[in-house]
This record gives structure tokens, C-alpha cells and sequence, in this order.
């Protein structure tokens, strides 16, 4: 006889979820008396107690999947239910369309904006698609001011492009010479004696237990070749999913940066042999008709044969996003091992995207890059500009040129935020892509377009961490406290803004970007790492209170650069130039400054107080000027240069020490940075807090969900805290809640934002 589960299984009917728009009501008790609980794969569109959350307009609709578990005493049955999510109407209510403006070469076509900039009634700002008059593409045959009508897509408002008709359209260029440089990836190294350098170990331990005929499957199948029994990924690169050989390309870049990191000579071979067979599968794959030169991926090229026809997720998941990772993985081999056969398969991939690409119209383009998730592209633009400066085959640059993204570029080169619902991680890389644009052809547009950009985020998206979006995505500005939830601040993303930073600092050198990168790496990009060397990685770093790090490894997009994120920590502790050296950050590492035939070392000791500081110097005798960066969290105090008491100059923005003389073999200098717990309030809750020691922010270990209340108001926060060990290590006194640096938890419950 049927249980009651069995009969329920059987008999339930939830509704048409098919095209799913309104919450369902999703039965807790069966008709025969089981119990039934609900669960979702994506509770972002559809919660376990039936809530549902359209994707916004634009988005596209989302395939759900409930799992319903039946029980009764005589035991469970479990049901999934796929659900259809529609995604919502275009109801944006325009307040106010900014006027467009372009310029455009006489007699010859010229592209006018995908987007206009909206204001809306409810108070957002909004990059929308336009529709002109006569199309995107038009050609004007009168020099002076032209003016193009059109309407906002998908309503009847007017919008209005400005055109300036030129004889001769030169783009507007910028000196592209760094402020700074820095020094050759691998010229700096970590030493032991920090937290970043463990994790970097653990990440090398892991690198060596990976098995690279595994990572190799995806290729080798598409390609028609023997897997050599190498088991089949999993998660995100199983055989059945769209993605799959996007961890392959990271796993490729890891092994690079490993090798520059480290020199580990293990991590070589392996990315040799992952390197010759990838090139066999290219050879393999041209050898099957209807493939392209050049193609080479995990699966067939299909998808972006529809991707051109504007097929959107699930049927299509961004395969120029995987061909981006597979890409770079290639080119950072080359970078960091000189193998030639690298760059010859990279190539061959530029060349195939070049042809496939440069075929179709600006319009056929911006449609496909503005398709959500389907039309995610990483940093195509940024890879490809390199392969042109690897190989300086111009076709490269002209493609990475074919990747400009309207609906974010035309915006932030205004410098106006309108990344209220903007997908995080997709746009990022994007901008990492304009920045070498702008390296590679001087054009002050992309410069514009990095610098705001970097600033629109930094300033108002992002939380104490340093990590950016909420549900992968950007919300309205400066909202922080208010938005605060289990699925905060995504591991890829603040990899891309490290990433990003970088770069940026290069030609800025502003020390808010050093403040913030330090931010970044120590209490994002290091906390999302596990302990075990497992390769596995946060995807969410939960700021709301009382959840815990979950980590992931089944080779999601934070999984994939959370392979990478250990090796790149020693890139950015030091920069220069020709008669100056930085000291960025306070890490145990040393430094060759080939140039000046000078290394250069820091030890970093921990204790209760701060930490101790000494830069020394070995090599020839070398005059120039050392800049160490003055912190926002601490006073450099008891300054010793070559162990004697000196004074030593602060640059007039109070940010760096600087000292400059001829520095001799052995020579130092020593100071302390003392640290003491500080409140750091949400922008927008002065209420809500968060608690650091130096550059550390912290977490205080508790399963509770309600705000921790601290009552810095009635006491000093230095009697609220009591030091519990070396360092950032306290309890709350009364209640001996532990609180510790959040980059050290693993799997504790905890509250980063307290209440005042
Ligand atoms: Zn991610």
C-alpha cells in the first residue's frame, strides 16, 4: 500500500509554472496527511515559502527548480518541480531622458549610443536602450550640429542625440605613461610570516593534487579525442552544462601566477602538458566540419551561432565569458613560462574571434552584449588586447574594440551611476578591458571610463570589506546597512576590482586606491579562501548577521578566481619608478629592483600593539627615494633608520613617508604602526558598525540573527573589547562573545555589521 508521501508525491498540483509572475502558494501539509518541505536552486526568484522575485526588466526569464521532500512516519519522497519565471514588464516610468552626445566624421557612418541615460520617477538612474530615427547607424552629409530623434525602447518617450558633424574625426588621446610602475609579476615574492602567505601555500598544495587529464575532459570530448578515462567535471563544468572549460581557462592562469609566485617548478609541467594537449584539441576540432579555424572550447560552437540570434539563458550561457578564461589562461602561460605554443593557440583563437565577430553590424553587436548572462563576455576586450600587444596583429585590437558596451560605457564615461540593478561581475571585467584599451591606443575615453568607473563603485557600492553587489548585484547607491543579507559582496567581483585597481593605480596613483585594495585583499579576497587546501572558495560573504562562510567547489565564477586570488598578492605590495621606490602594503616579501640592482626586504612582525615594520636593502649602493605609505589606520611611530632615531619627511597629503639618500647594502628602516579596535559606521546607518584593528575587519562569533548590540555610547569601545591574545583577537566584555579577523574564520556563525 502507498504511503501518505508516496500518495501526495503523486497527487499534488502546485499551479502553472510555466510562466510563473505571482507568488505560489506552496502546500505544507499533503491531502493524505504527509509533511512537505520546500527548496529552491535559486532562491533569488523563487524563496522555499513560495515568494517570487521577477527578474527585472531586461534580465529575461529565469528556470527555477522546487524541491518538494514528502514525509510521513513510513518515510519521505522527494519531487522537483520546474518553475518558469517570467520576467517583469518594462515599467519604468521616465522623469527625465539626458540628451545624447556624439560626434561623427563627415560623409562617413557613424554609431549613435546603444542607451540614453533615464531618470526615472522612482528616483534611479537607468542606461536604457533607444531607438533613433533612421537607426543606430547613420552617415551625415553637412558639417555643424545635427540633431537625431528617437524614443526610449519599449515606451513612447522622446530622446534626443545631439550630433557634432566634423570634417576630420580624430579620438581625443591621453598621455598613456604610468604615474608608477609596477614591478614585473614574480620580481616580488611573499616570505613566510603572514596569513597571505599560508593561504598562498595552501593554494600551491592544492594546484598539485588537481588532475589535469579531468580538467582536460570537457576539450578533449568536443574535439572528438580520447578522455583517457579522466573522470568528467562537475558543478559548473559538468558535461551537460554550458559553461563548462571556463575553470579549465582559470585553472591555466592559476598555474602561471603559481609558478611567478612561487617557482615551483611542479605547476610548469602540469601547465605544459595542459598547454599541448589544449593545442591538440584546437588541431582536432579544426579537422570537424562546420568548425571554424582557430575554435577551440569545451563545447560545440553552436552556442554562439546563437548567441548571434539572441538566444538567451538557459538556452545560451555566456560563452564568449568561457572562451575569455580559456583565452587568458593561454596568455598567462606564455607570460609566465615563454611557451610559444601558448600564444600560437591563443592566437588561433583571436583569429577565430576576429572573423566571427568583425562580420557582424555595431547594432548586432550591442544587442548581443546587452543580452543578459547569455551576453557576458568577461574580459574578452582585455585578452584580446593583449594578444595584440603579444603579437602586434591589429585585427586583435580591432576586435577587443568590438566588445565597447554601450549600456555601460556611454554612462560611465559621464561619470553617472546608473548601476542600480546592474549585474556585478558581468561589467567589471569589462572595465578592465576599456583600461587596456586606453594603454593600447591612448584614447582618454577608456581612460574616463576605468577612472569613473572605479570611483562610481568604490565610493558608493561597496561594504567595509571592500566587497561589492548584493544577489550579484548593484543596488541603489550608498545603501550598505540597508542592504545587508546572506548573499553580500561575490568573491569574483573583488577579484576583478583588485584586478582593476591595479592597473588603475598605475596611472592615478591616488592612495585611496591603495586603501582600498589593502581593504580588499585582506578582508575580502583572502577571507573567501578555505583553510584546507580544497581549491574551494566563498561565493557570498554573508553580511547580515549570524550566517557563516559557506565554501564552494564545484567550479562556479568565484570558484574559478579564487584559484587564482592567492598568487597575486605579492603584485601589489611595492611599486616604482625610475628614481623611486613604494611601499604599498605591510607584508612579509622581498622585492628585485632589477634596475637598480637593489632587493629589497620587509619583515612584518604581529603583536598586541600593531605590528613592527622593517624595509631593508641588500645589493650596490643606489640613490633614490623611498615612499612608505601612511595608512589610514595607524601613525608610523619610533622610526629608526639603520637603528638610530630619525626624523623622516611626510609627503604634503599627509599618505607617505618619504625619505630619499643613497642606500647602502644593509641599510633600514624601522617603525612601528600601533593599532587599537575602531568604529567604522554604514554610510547610510550611523547606527550600524563595523569593528577594525589596523587593517583587519573584524567578526564577532555568534550564531544570532538579531544585531549585536555593543553600547559604545555609554563606554569606550576600548571597555567594551577586551584583547584576548596577540593582535586582533577580543572578546565582548560580560558576554565573552569572541571576535576575531574575519579573513581567519572558516566555518564559525558571526556578525561583521554590530550595532553601535
Ligand atoms: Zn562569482
Amino acid at each position: 500500500m502507498a504511503s501518505a508521501a508516496e500518495l501526495d508525491a503523486e497527487q499534488l498540483y502546485v499551479a502553472n509554472l510555466n510562466t510563473v509572475e505571482f507568488d505560489l502558494d506552496l502546500p505544507t501539509r499533503g491531502a493524505n496527511g504527509s509533511s512537505i518541505s520546500w527548496s529552491s536552486d535559486n532562491e533569488r526568484f523563487v524563496r522555499p515559502d513560495g515568494t517570487v522575485t521577477q527578474p527585472r526588466y531586461g534580465m529575461g526569464p529565469r528556470d527555477v527548480r522546487l524541491t518538494a521532500t514528502f514525509s510521513c512516519p513510513e518515510g519521505t519522497v522527494t519531487r522537483t518541480y520546474p518553475v518558469h519565471v517570467l520576467e517583469a514588464k518594462n515599467d519604468i516610468v521616465v522623469e527625465h531622458v539626458h540628451e545624447a552626445r556624439v560626434r561623427a566624421e563627415l560623409g562617413r557612418p557613424c554609431w549613435l549610443p546603444a542607451v540614453v541615460i533615464v531618470d526615472t520617477a522612482d528616483g534611479r538612474l537607468v542606461s536604457h536602450p533607444v531607438e533613433w530615427d533612421g537607426g543606430i547607424e547613420q552617415t551625415f552629409d553637412e558639417l555643424g550640429e545635427r540633431h537625431v530623434a528617437g524614443h526610449v525602447a519599449g515606451t513612447t518617450y522622446p530622446a534626443e542625440a545631439t550630433v557634432e558633424v566634423v570634417a576630420r574625426l580624430e579620438p581625443e588621446l591621453a598621455p598613456t605613461g604610468c604615474a608608477v610602475d609596477s614591478f614585473d609579476p614574480g620580481a616580488a615574492r611573499l616570505d613566510a610570516g603572514s596569513e597571505l602567505f599560508d593561504q598562498q601555500q595552501r593554494s600551491l598544495a592544492f594546484l598539485l593534487t588537481v588532475d589535469d587529464d579531468q580538467m582536460l575532459y570537457n576539450f578533449r570530448a568536443t574535439a572528438g579525442l580520447d578522455t583517457l578515462g579522466a573522470p568528467q567535471m562537475v558543478g559548473w563544468d559538468a558535461p551537460e552544462c554550458l559553461l563548462r572549460g571556463h575553470t579549465t581557462g582559470h585553472y591555466l592562469s592559476a598555474l602561471a601566477r603559481c609558478y611567478l609566485a612561487t617557482g615551483d617548478v611542479r605547476v610548469r609541467e602540469k601547465a605544459a602538458y595542459l598547454v599541448a594537449s589544449l593545442a591538440a584539441c584546437q588541431r582536432a576540432l579544426e579537422r570537424v566540419p562546420g568548425v571554424h579555424a582557430g575554435y577551440l572550447m569545451g563545447f560545440p560552437e553552436e552556442q554562439f551561432d546563437r548567441l548571434e540570434r539572441y538566444v538567451r539563458y538557459p538556452e545560451v550561457w555566456a560563452p564568449y565569458y568561457t572562451f575569455h578564461k580559456v583565452l587568458a589562461g593561454l596568455l598567462d602561460c606564455y607570460d609566465a613560462f615563454g611557451d610559444g605554443l601558448a600564444l600560437e593557440v591563443a592566437e588561433g583563437m583571436g583569429a577565430w574571434a576576429h572573423e566571427r565577430l568583425s562580420r557582424l553590424s555595431h547594432e548586432e553587436l550591442t544587442t548581443m552584449w546587452g543580452i543578459y548572462i547569455a551576453g557576458e563576455f568577461g574580459g574578452m576586450n582585455d585578452a584580446l588586447a593583449r594578444l595584440y600587444e603579444r603579437t602586434g596583429r591589429h585585427a586583435f585590437i580591432d576586435a577587443a574594440r568590438l566588445f565597447d558596451n554601450d549600456k555601460l560605457f556611454v554612462p560611465m564615461e559621464q561619470g553617472v551611476d546608473t548601476l542600480e540593478d546592474v549585474h556585478a561581475n558581468q561589467h567589471i571585467p569589462q572595465v578592465i578591458g576599456a583600461l587596456r584599451l586606453f594603454e593600447d591606443t591612448g584614447e582618454r575615453r577608456y581612460l574616463d571610463i576605468a577612472r569613473n568607473f572605479w570611483d562610481i563603485v568604490v565610493g558608493a557600492h561597496v561594504y567595509a570589506i571592500g566587497g561589492t553587489g548584493e544577489s550579484e548585484m548593484w543596488h541603489h547607491p550608498n545603501r550598505v546597512a540597508r542592504q545587508l543579507s546572506e548573499h553580500t559582496a561575490e568573491s569574483c567581483c573583488s577579484y576583478n576590482m583588485v584586478k582593476l585597481t591595479r592597473g588603475l593605480y598605475r596611472h592615478e596613483r591616488r592612495p585611496e586606491m591603495l586603501d582600498y585594495y589593502e581593504r580588499t585583499m585582506l578582508n575580502h579576497v583572502l577571507a573567501s579562501g578555505d583553510k584546507h587546501a580544497r581549491g574551494a572558495r566563498t561565493y557570498f560573504m554573508p553580511l547580515a548577521p549570524g550566517f557563516h562562510k559557506e565554501f564552494d567547489d564545484e567550479n562556479s565564477c568565484c570558484h574559478g578566481t579564487g584559484l587564482e586570488d592567492d598568487f597575486m598578492y605579492a603584485d601589489g605590495v611595492y611599486y616604482h619608478t625610475d628614481d623611486e621606490l613604494e611601499v604599498a602594503l605591510f607584508v612579509p616579501s622581498h622585492v628585485d629592483w632589477e634596475e637598480r640592482g637593489v632587493a629589497v626586504w620587509q619583515r612584518v612582525e604581529q603583536d598586541r600593539r600593531g605590528f613592527r615594520v622593517v624595509v631593508s636593502f641588500a645589493g650596490t649602493d643606489s640613490r633614490f627615494r623611498l615612499r612608505v605609505r601612511r595608512p589610514l589606520w595607524a601613525d608610523p611611530e619610533g622610526l629608526l633608520l639603520d637603528g638610530e632615531p630619525a626624523k623622516v619627511a611626510t609627503t604634503r597629503d599627509g599618505r607617505w613617508l618619504e625619505l630619499e639618500r643613497t642606500w647602502h647594502d644593509g641599510d633600514s628602516l624601522e617603525f612601528r604602526l600601533p593599532c587599537s579596535p575602531r568604529l567604522e559606521a554604514a554610510p547610510d546607518d550611523p547606527d550600524k558598525v563595523v569593528v577594525c584593528w589596523g587593517p583587519y575587519v573584524l567578526a564577532f562569533l555568534t550564531p544570532s540573527s538579531d544585531f549585536l548590540r555593543l553600547g559604545t555610547d555609554e563606554r569606550p569601545l576600548d571597555e567594551v573589547l577586551v584583547q584576548d591574545g596577540d593582535g586582533p583577537s577580543f572578546v565582548v566584555a560580560g558576554t565573552g562573545t569572541r571576535v576575531r579577523p574575519l579573513c581567519m574564520l572558516e566555518g564559525e556563525d558571526y556578525q561583521v555589521y554590530v550595532r553601535r
